[in-house]
């Protein structure tokens, strides 16, 4: 049972009885709701009609019963037919934007300019008055808020990461919506739909007391208020009952609708602590051996450059970035934040946000270059052969889907004819092979239930589910603490050795490229400043960047150098060496022209003029 499912039986038993009333009103037995008997006029409660009868001698009881099937029928028929178009409509123009957006948004914007009863008598007067002419008006009327927050809500769970890690896994568009939106989407949505059939409720008994609704002598708690009201002075009475039963109804929709959102909301659960003890107790840190075989390139990148339009002109945070990464080795790309490392790895996935584009160069993976690949045939590649992990496995995991569910559907996504119970017991094989103890268990929890570290693996197992060719891991280990790191870097390298795939590791720290990676790209303001293997690069740096980051980190009881000055906005990069502004080396010359990345020696390059030079001073200075 879901956690907080509990909580809908008052409410579900209130709103059923309710709804079970009207509905066996011909079996109840009931005098008929509009048989009038003058004599018995305004008589109070009686054998036969407790409640009494009303202004023309009908059974109020009856009457009230019989008033709720109208009374509900309009209420739930026209908040049903707004949720489901205005839900339709408010998801295709928040995640299309553009014209569907324009048409879903704006067109509600019209309606809204109408007041409600104007525009009833308006299409009361074309129509007629009647249940069906009441439904119909309702239904315009609520449309434009189901819209507006499922457009709002929609917008803001398509910038979460969880939804960018669904699109990297490839998943459809389609799939995203109802899959992933519309379940995080659904609590606002069902609080609105509380909130119309509440308010149809009221409506209709206005647009009936107004003799715009339901036609007399059919019974409706409108208009017993409209009867009732005639009468207040003789049978005050007569007023109370259709009163307490929309105040009943409307409450017991409210509490139904609010318990129904906490239970479809897993977050709503208290989270349980104990779990986390488990994940202290996971295998400690092993060092991963390093790789010496790099038989072939399983993605190559040339000259990538990335331009992104903004008000100011367009910039291009990402400049001329070639790199290689083979079967079965791990790349570190490593740069201050600012530097590009993200924006390169999401160019290489297609995820690039709409203002961003590729606009030079090449990144081939199995033969095609994902920058000019068209997005069916990404999708198809994103989660298959390529996959990602993203910095934060909190937000990058869908917060209302079981773990196991979400492993299983990106494992179905890519592999047509998998069965559900196929596609769950390879997601606990998974969450097995990834380090989680109990993955029966751990495969129903949610991603609340968890410790960080624990999620980092969850987000691993998805990634690797469909046994990709390349890896891509941005920060992954950044939010976790420093023993749970070890043990996310140690998983990585493992799960590469064994499989063979190539692994693009992005990060900020040069402990966790010693630790992990083979080979090392330095990247600064938008460009790569040096590369080589990590024996050579840590052991004899050539860019001054490199040696700064170097010297920045700690190491025993040495202070760290800071590096000073901070990496340049793309729209103020300056003509020459980027990093000449903080460089110690800096001379006129750096600035006159951009330097060119220049070979130095077997798979090293860096970007500098003075490199040799300076290289040879430090040798002089050793000697
Ligand atoms: S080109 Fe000049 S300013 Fe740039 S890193 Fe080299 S020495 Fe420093």
């Amino acid at each position: 049972m879901r956690p907080g499912t509990k909580r809908l039986w008052v409410p579900a038993g209130l709103v059923a009885l309710i709804v079970l009333l009207a509905l066996l009103a011909p079996l109840l037995g009931l005098p008929d709701p509009v048989r009038q008997d003058v004599a018995q006029r305004l008589a109070g409660p009686m054998p036969g009609s407790p409640l009494g009868r009303d202004e023309f001698g009908r059974d109020v009881l009856s009457r009230l019963i019989w008033g709720a099937r109208s009374s509900l029928a309009v209420a739930f028929a026209s908040a049903s037919i707004a949720c489901l178009f205005g839900t339709i409509l408010g998801l295709l123009g928040g995640w299309f934007r553009g014209l569907g957006e324009f048409l879903a948004v704006r067109s509600m914007d019209i309606v809204l300019c109408f007041p409600p009863v104007l525009l009833a008598l308006l299409v009361v007067t074309l129509l007629g008055p009647g249940a069906g002419t009441l439904i119909m008006v309702l239904s315009v009327l609520y449309l434009p808020g189901f819209v507006r927050v499922t457009y709002a809500e929609v917008l803001s769970a398509r910038s979460h990461d969880y939804v960018e890690a669904v699109r990297a896994l490839g998943a459809s568009a389609g799939r995203i919506l109802t899959r992933t939106v519309l379940p995080n989407v659904a609590g606002p949505i069902l609080v609105q739909f509380s909130l119309a059939v509440a308010s149809a409720v009221v409506l209709e008994s206005g647009l009936s007391f107004l003799g715009l609704g339901v036609v007399p002598p059919a019974p409706s708690w409108g208009l017993m208020i409209r009867g009732a009201r005639a009468t207040m002075a003789q049978a005050p009475l007569l007023l109370l009952w259709p009163c307490l039963a929309l105040t009943l109804t409307i409450l017991a929709m409210n509490l139904l609708c609010d318990a129904l959102r906490d239970a479809m909301d897993p977050r709503t659960a208290t989270a349980r602590p104990r779990l986390r003890l488990l994940d202290r107790v996971l295998p400690g840190l092993v060092p991963p051996a390093p790789n010496a075989e790099a038989p072939e390139a399983v993605l190559e990148v040339g000259g990538l450059t990335v331009e992104i339009a903004t008000p100011r002109g367009p910039i291009r945070p990402v400049e001329d970035v070639s790199f290689a990464v083979h079967a079965g080795e791990t790349l570190a790309i490593v740069g201050e934040s600012g530097s590009g490392k993200s924006v390169t790895a999401t160019s290489v996935m297609g995820l690039l946000p709409p203002a961003a584009r590729p606009v030079a160069g090449a990144a081939w993976l199995e033969g095609r270059d994902l920058l000019r690949l068209p997005e069916p045939e990404l999708r198809r590649l994103r989660g298959g052969a390529m996959a990602m992990v993203f910095q934060d496995p909190m937000s990058s995991l869908n917060p209302v889907h079981r773990v196991g569910d979400q492993i299983a559907e990106a494992i179905r996504a890519h592999r047509r004819g998998v069965t559900q119970a196929q596609a769950w017991s390879r997601a606990v094989d998974l969450l097995r092979r990834v380090g989680i103890a109990d993955p029966e268990r751990r495969a129903r929890a949610y991603p609340h239930e968890m410790s960080g570290g624990m999620r980092q693996r969850v987000m691993i197992a998805m990634a690797v589910a469909n046994e990709p060719k390349l890896l891509i891991a941005d920060e992954p280990t950044t939010a976790l603490d420093v023993t749970v790191q070890a043990q996310i870097l140690d998983l990585l390298a493992e799960l590469r050795r064994e499989t063979g795939m190539a692994l693009i590791f992005i990060t900020h720290s040069l402990g966790v490229v010693a630790e992990i990676a083979d080979r090392v790209v330095v990247m600064y303001a938008g460009q790569v400043v040096e590369q080589g293997s990590v024996p050579e690069v840590f052991g004899a740096p050539l860019h001054p960047y490199t040696r700064a980051l170097l010297a920045a980190v700690p190491d025993g009881d040495t202070a760290p150098a800071g590096i000073p000055g901070v990496v340049p906005q793309p729209h103020a990069f300056p003509v020459g060496c980027r990093f000449a502004a903080r460089c110690p080396h800096a001379k006129p010359a750096c600035e006159a022209a951009p330097p060119a990345l220049e070979g130095a020696g077997e798979g090293r390059t860096v970007r500098c003029i003075r490199w040799a030079e300076i290289g040879a001073k430090k040798a002089e200075a050793v000697a």
